[in-house]
């Protein structure tokens, strides 16, 4: 488990991080978000020991992140830092080495990675024939190759197509499954929602939303259920708290005053036959960004 406390990092008189505390649990995806500047970089390497904090302290598993430790730690940013001239499989065992592992584990790792991101046919190829998602491929893989327990991605998808993005998605997931913890930071709101069980929002390295996604969807809830199938608008009208049911392209739409409400309606639609819907209204992070920062966070 990764327990960040307290972390208060300044830039001469810039306060960049603001007292941030988070913990991320074995096999959790975390989301770290914040608009530009506002400390997500910062965070990130205080985490891997690049950075001292002026104040607070990082562990993993209940121990300081150390030369030692950090090994253990994945990084994936959209900076490639990969050694261009050499072939594939001489930067992964490269990679490897540096890490601690034996070459036979490294080519284990390496093989099944390869092929699990359809990319086996390039291992001697040099990396500059690369091209570019196949390149972040690469990254990736020297990242995760010794099965870290703390993953760090930093814009993991940027420049990606749809299909790899996909593949990336699944390697993640595969990680998680296995209790890797993982800090996942995006520009793009439904990758964050797809992955993230828990989050932070930071504003100027400050935290203003924080909590499990659920959690904080739940806050947020709309106020709009919609239904489908035979139903009774006139019972749906006599529950305290709903305001109207008007009729919009095929379904009802339930106005209601507050979330507390939703469990009434629930209760009497359950008892309507050919329901086919019941879907109660989310607002999307992104409106939730927006409500509590004023201003959008996709790019
Ligand atoms: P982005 O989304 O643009 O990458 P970020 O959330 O990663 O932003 P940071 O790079 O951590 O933000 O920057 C946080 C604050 O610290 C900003 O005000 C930035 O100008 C400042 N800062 C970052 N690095 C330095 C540095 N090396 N020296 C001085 N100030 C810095």
């Amino acid at each position: 488990m990764l327990k960040v406390k307290n972390i208060i990092k300044y830039y001469g008189s810039n306060m960049a991080v603001d007292n941030l505390s988070f913990e991320v649990q074995n096999g959790e995806i975390f989301g770290l978000l914040g608009a530009n500047g506002a400390g997500k970089t910062t965070t990130f390497r205080i985490i891997m020991g690049l950075l001292d904090a002026n104040h607070g302290s990082v562990t993993l598993d209940g121990k300081k992140i150390d030369y030692k430790l950090v090994e253990k730690i994945g990084f994936v940013t959209e900076e490639r830092s990969l050694l261009t001239k050499l072939t594939v499989n001489d930067q992964l065992i490269y990679y490897g080495i540096l890490k601690g592992m034996s070459e036979d584990e490294i080519v284990k790792k390496m093989d099944y990675w390869l092929d699990r991101f359809k990319i086996s046919e390039y291992k001697n190829r040099k990396i500059k024939e690369l091209s570019k998602g196949n390149q972040q491929k690469i990254q990736f893989i020297a990242a995760i190759i010794n099965d870290p327990k703390l993953l760090i991605l930093d814009e993991p998808f940027t420049g990606l197509d749809p299909i790899n993005v996909k593949m990336f998605k699944e390697a993640i997931l595969e990680l998680k499954d296995n209790g890797c913890s993982i800090i996942f930071s995006s520009h793009q709101m439904e990758h964050i929602e797809e992955f993230c069980e828990k989050l932070v929002i930071l504003v100027k390295g400050k935290v203003v939303l924080e909590g499990y996604l659920n959690d904080i969807k739940k806050e947020y809830q709309k106020q709009n259920i919609f239904i489908q199938g035979d139903v009774d608008v006139s019972k749906l009208e006599k529950i305290a708290g709903v305001l109207e049911v008007v009729q919009n392209s095929g379904e009802y739409v339930v106005r209601i005053v507050n979330k507390d409400v939703v469990k009434n309606v629930f209760s009497i639609v359950s008892k309507f036959e050919n329901i086919t819907k019941f879907v109660v209204e989310e607002a999307s992070l992104n409106e939730i960004f927006i409500s509590k920062v004023g201003e959008s966070y996709e790019k």
